[in-house]
């Protein structure tokens, strides 16, 4: 259309006159057009005003910032006269609240030849910025095995939501932690943290054997274990065990010990335990008259002549040992070895001491079993309190019979008391009355546990008579075993 004008333009000048009385009249003539052609020019040329937008029409704005428009500037076209590009004044309409997240219109105007013109740019408010996380560090912290990793904290921080701490999504990982969180937006952030947050795992240590053999009937006891971390600190107590042994049943047990930490790792050891049959455990024939020989307080002076006499007539007996002769101490060892029981009786034999207190007990018991050790290479499972279970010497301190009754057969040990009394602890001194207490105590019993003590020569000197009538009336001997009849008094304290 440009091209048209401006050859209608030079065509126009170009046009020359020719006859002179026509001349006037096609002066006229041109020169309104002329003036026609110029005003319609003029008018065109007034349109041609251009706006040149830096940027692009639709732009987008970040949340939260400030909003600076990138610019516009309008010119106006016209050639006609000569002017040239000239730059018009703009006003903008329209704002941009960069607070709100939307679409916004700016508009730009120009009043140019007595007409207004403009144009519009877009302003998309949008959040595209991601949110931060801080990680926390303490300073000196290293975990543990078992505690595990203590979360050292974290905040989330974002332009648009503010604090969204709470929205923290944390994922374990063997060898990193990762955060990740989402604003409501869309905008995702991921952080980890990759400090060693496990400590290396510990090895359980089996105290004792870690396969073992024991004779049926013979309580197991643990030998335990130990487990420390890296650290040094002992994680004994929180070992687990599975598994238990069936003392009374011959075969192979296993022992699992397990610790498991907070992160639910797991670190284990097994111990083998074999139960192999045991011939002193042969049931008793049912019409059977048994007579239990016990012995307290020994070894002594007189243990020998006793392990004489029950050889000559192959009879088997029960002692309750005490450390109070350590001198005799052999007399253990000979006694187990002839195919005796070996019960724990006492270290001390001093009352105030020994129920003193749960401790003080187990703690003199401790004695005595390890000196049953020494001489037999075993712990024994027999026991019987200094002054029987219905003693009234411990009543000092009140129902320590009841808890420590219960204390030592949680443990698997066997206390026993006696049905048939001697005699010998005070009653009398004489041989014949101990003879004749003894005998006249069985007579009639299907099984009796009578008690003496080795420690005095005319209780022992009194054995072999009983032996004598015990055999003559039918009667068998044996030793005891955690299986015998108990004969418990009943509890007193
Ligand atoms: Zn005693």
């Amino acid at each position: 259309m440009k091209k048209h004008e401006e050859n209608t333009e030079s065509e126009e000048i170009k046009e020359k006159p020719k006859k002179k009385h026509g001349l006037a009249v096609a002066l006229i003539i041109t020169a309104v057009c002329l003036i026609i052609a110029a005003a319609a020019l003029l008018f065109i040329d007034g349109r041609h005003v251009r706006f040149y937008l830096k940027d692009d029409s639709t732009i987008k704005q970040e949340y939260g910032e400030e909003f600076k428009d990138p610019g516009v500037w309008a010119v106006s076209n016209g050639r006609l006269f000569g002017e040239g590009k000239r730059h018009l004044k703009l006003e903008t309409a329209g704002e941009v609240d960069t607070e709100k997240l939307g679409q916004y219109t700016l508009q730009y105007k120009v009043r140019y030849m007595g007409r207004e013109v403009s144009t519009e740019r877009i302003v998309e408010v949008v959040d595209t910025t991601a949110p931060v996380i801080t990680l926390n560090y303490t300073e000196g912290y290293e975990p543990d095995w078992f505690t595990g990793y203590e979360e050292e904290g974290y905040t989330a921080e974002d332009n648009f939501d503010g604090d969204i701490t709470d929205k923290v999504e944390r994922v374990e990982y063997p060898d990193r932690l990762e955060y990740t969180v989402t604003d409501s937006n869309g905008n995702s952030t991921t952080v980890s943290r990759q400090s060693s947050f496990t400590d290396t795992a510990p090895q359980i240590e089996l105290l004792g054997d870690a396969e073992c053999e024991v004779k049926a009937h013979h309580h197991y006891k643990d030998p335990g274990i130990q487990v420390f971390d890296s650290k040094g600190n002992d994680l004994s107590e929180y070992v687990q065990t599975e598994g238990e042994v069936d003392y009374r049943t011959p075969g192979e047990y296993q022992i699992r010990y397990y610790i498991e930490n907070a992160q639910g790792e797991v670190v284990e050891a097994f111990r083998k335990v074999t139960v192999v049959h045991n011939d002193d455990f042969e049931p008793i024939p049912e019409n059977e008259k048994t007579i239990y020989l016990t012995f307290d307080d020994g070894p002594g002076p007189y243990t020998d002549q006793l392990l004489d006499v029950l050889k000559k007539y192959d009879v088997k007996a029960t002692f309750f040992v005490t450390c109070l002769n350590p001198d005799y101490a052999d007399c253990i060892g000979r006694a187990y070895r002839e195919g005796h029981s070996i019960g724990a009786h006492t270290a001390t034999h001093n009352y105030k001491q020994v129920y003193a207190s749960e401790e003080a007990y187990f703690d003199d018991l401790g004695k005595v079993e390890e000196l049953i050790y020494q001489q037999t290479g075993e712990y024994t499972d027999l026991v019987r309190f200094p002054g029987g279970s219905s003693n009234t010497v411990s009543s000092f301190n009140k129902g320590i019979m009841t808890r420590l009754a219960k204390q030592l057969q949680d443990e698997g040990y066997q206390y026993f008391d006696w049905n048939v009394s001697s005699g010998d602890a005070g009653e009398t001194t004489k041989t014949s009355v101990v003879v004749e207490n003894v005998t006249s105590g069985c007579r009639g019993m299907k099984a009796a546990v009578v008690l003496q003590h080795d420690v005095k020569d005319y209780s022992v000197n009194a054995v072999e008579q009983i032996i004598n009538w015990g055999l003559n009336n039918g009667y068998t001997f044996r030793a005891l075993n955690v299986e015998s009849p108990s004969a418990h008094h009943g509890i007193a304290n």
